[in-house]
């Protein structure tokens, strides 16, 4: 048994002006023609319990290859090292690491950042859909995870997060939107969001997008572009305040809000979206 998840509307703004965008391998890729988001389509995703389990085994494979002694395995883990700390300087010179900084990494691997984050002086806790990376992180660094995928697994058991996080794990995510709204309510009053993902924007056309290293359909189901994450962002209750883009990645940083104000020239999107919102709820 199968589950269609991605056919009738934009995960961003719920506008079902769609069109085909790329066929790369088995997998359909559609735009969105109100905010830009690209996507997996017509995708036969597997049951929950399924999904978890092949993640599991795929998640299993590479992090067991990565502490290996090959030296492949090595080159591999100094990568991921590497992109960890890229992002603590990122946070630190954003001022978003300071001594007791609660800190929770949603799709923490093995822990690399949160290692890092942790001798910045930084609280942390991490969240993986793989019991394999909780054992490793556990093991290899002395860190906790939670395991389960976010964020229909969880409910709010700990206190809140000065700064919730998602290195590359936010563009694997079933619903990017669901996971925002639940990040805001583990957050603190004004708390923080960093989000690093691929910049589809990198791409000059199609065929620079098909030989992308990071397009990854097999995995990612969302490509973002800085606008519209922003939107994302902005629908969700958060307030973009530093936005960079490095060699195809998007880091940005956003900022809790209590009320947020929507400039005209998004409101068209936002609106069809609270329409279609309360038409989904009427229809349950
Ligand atoms: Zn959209």
């Amino acid at each position: 048994m199968t589950t269609s998840l991605f056919l009738a509307h934009c995960n961003i703004c719920g506008s079902t002006n769609i069109e085909r965008y790329l066929t790369v391998k088995q997998y359909k890729l559609v735009v969105c023609k109100d905010c830009g988001l690209v996507f997996r389509s017509h995708q036969k995703i597997a049951p929950q319990r399924r999904l978890n389990e092949s993640q599991s085994v795929y998640y299993s494979h590479k992090y067991n290859s990565r502490i290996t002694a090959k030296p492949r395995d090595a080159l591999a883990s100094l990568y991921d090292w590497w992109k960890a700390d890229l992002v603590i300087k990122f946070l630190t010179k954003s001022k978003m690491l300071l001594k007791g900084t609660k800190v929770i990494d949603i799709g923490c691997s093995v822990g690399y950042f949160l290692t890092l984050a942790r001798a910045a002086g930084a609280k942390v806790l991490g969240i993986d859909v793989s019991p394999v990376a909780k054992q490793l992180a556990r093991e290899m660094f002395g860190i906790e995870v939670e395991v389960g995928e976010f964020p229909n697994s969880f409910s709010l058991s700990h206190s809140k997060a000065n700064l919730i996080t998602f290195n590359d794990s936010f563009e694997h995510l079933l619903s990017p939107f669901a996971a925002l709204s639940k990040a805001k309510k583990w957050l603190s009053r004004n708390g923080n969001i960093f989000i690093r993902t691929p910049d589809i924007s990198y791409c000059k056309n199609r065929n620079s997008l098909r030989k992308w290293r990071l397009l990854q359909p097999q995995d990612h189901l969302y490509f973002f572009s800085g606008s519209s994450l922003e939107t994302l962002l902005l629908l969700t209750g958060f307030k973009v305040i530093k936005l960079t883009r490095v060699s195809g990645w998007i880091y940005v940083l956003a900022e809790s809000q209590t009320k947020v104000h929507v400039s005209d020239s998004r409101k068209q999107p936002i609106d069809r979206y609270l329409f279609q919102e309360k038409a989904r709820k009427l229809r349950v």
